[in-house]
């Protein structure tokens, strides 16, 4: 990792009248890093960023940014800006004076504030609206303001609390687009919250996914969907076929079958996108078991296939659409997995 920009210790936040917030989190985000906080409503995620903020004391641990301790450091003098769901633009201002409105506080020079304003509304891509009011504008663009005026603060990290959740879908997708560019281009450090797993995975160079107050796992969106360390991270991220039970070496015995691991353990994990169906499939699927197909959706891309094994469990199974075999509900298949392509979890319950 490049220099930390931001460095949680032992954080805890435990609120009046005794709800844990955070039960105990360290986090380093590094210099440059789209870096989110993934995990369900009520897991501690806006409490880590306000304690970021400064909005929050923490009940106890440190908290730097850019290397610097902030624990005696208000919100208002801390090197960082908040964005938020619900904007808050001045209403009465102009695009170009919401924009305008942290350097103006900094006493920056009328010529510097304007280049400053022009390179902002450039990056975030709104050249030509300087003299519209925020109700002139769409929601994606209202959004787009609120990032330009933010970083026009030019801070060492920038905190996003689900900033595009009130906006609907396609506009979602697009924002996110503009999001990744903007972080990019500006070269700022991003901390980014989100509930939602697609969003997480489209923007982030690094995720940490929070259940419960804690961390369960980091890592990019590749590490963490393609081996998760915990049943939480595991189900969370996606869709997967989740086997329990008794290990004998790296055999797990479960539901009236067994499943050859790659190691040994008591839960293991396989994505539907790696289980096969056909009529027969072949040896390098060693982990291969006769059923009957019970239901058969189609998403468009893909098809999803739930498979009932003989005396064993369900499996869901994931298909491209235009594949040749297509088989309907009722149907006899084998379905089956490579050993590599299951994933061992730690077995500690969630
Ligand atoms: P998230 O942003 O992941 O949805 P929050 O950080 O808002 O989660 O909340 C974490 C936990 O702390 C939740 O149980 C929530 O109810 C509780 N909480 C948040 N803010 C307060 C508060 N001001 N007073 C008491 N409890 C709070
Ligand atoms: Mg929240």
């Amino acid at each position: 990792m490049t220099r930390p920009d931001a460095e949680l210790r032992a954080i805890r936040k435990v609120y009046p009248g005794g709800v844990v917030g955070v039960a105990g989190v360290d986090l380093t985000v590094g210099s440059g890093e789209f870096f989110s906080l993934l995990g369900p409503s009520g897991c501690g995620k806006s409490t880590l960023l306000r304690i970021l903020a400064g909005l929050e004391q923490p009940t106890s641990g440190s908290v730097r940014i850019g290397g610097e301790p902030m624990d005696r450091v208000p919100a208002h003098h801390r090197p960082t800006n908040l964005v938020f769901q619900r904007l808050a633009l001045f209403p009465h201002l102009t695009v170009a004076q919401n924009v305008a409105f942290g350097p103006s506080l900094r006493h920056t020079s009328r010529r510097e504030t304007a280049e400053i304003v022009g390179r902002m509304l450039d990056l975030v891509g709104l050249v030509g609206y300087e003299r519209r009011h925020p109700d002139q504008l769409s929601g994606g663009q209202q959004q787009r303001v609120a990032i330009a005026r933010a970083l026009a603060n030019d801070p060492t990290v920038l905190l996003l609390d689900e900033p595009l959740s009130s906006l609907d879908l396609n506009l979602r997708v697009q924002m996110q687009r503009a999001l990744k560019r903007i972080q990019q281009e500006s070269g700022t450090t991003f901390v980014y919250v989100t509930h939602d797993q697609g969003e997480a995975f489209a923007m982030s160079d690094r995720i940490a996914v929070m259940n419960d107050g804690r961390i369960e796992q980091v890592g990019s969106p590749r590490e963490l969907y393609l081996t998760p360390r915990t049943r939480f991270t595991a189900t969370f991220l996606g869709d997967t076929n989740l086997f329990e039970g008794e290990a004998d070496g790296t055999d797990l015995r479960t539901d009236g079958i067994t499943v050859r691991l790659p190691a040994r353990g008591n839960v293991a994990s396989v994505r539907p996108e790696h289980v096969a169906i056909g009529t027969r499939l072949d040896d390098g699927y060693d982990n291969r078991f006769s059923g009957t197909v019970r239901d058969v959706v189609f998403q468009g891309s893909v098809v999803r296939y739930t498979v009932v094994l003989d005396g064993g469990p369900s499996v869901s199974s994931e298909q491209s659409a235009d594949a040749p075999f297509h088989p309907v509900p009722g149907e006899r298949v084998e379905t089956g997995w490579r050993t590599s392509a299951l994933t061992v979890l730690d077995d500690r319950p969630t």
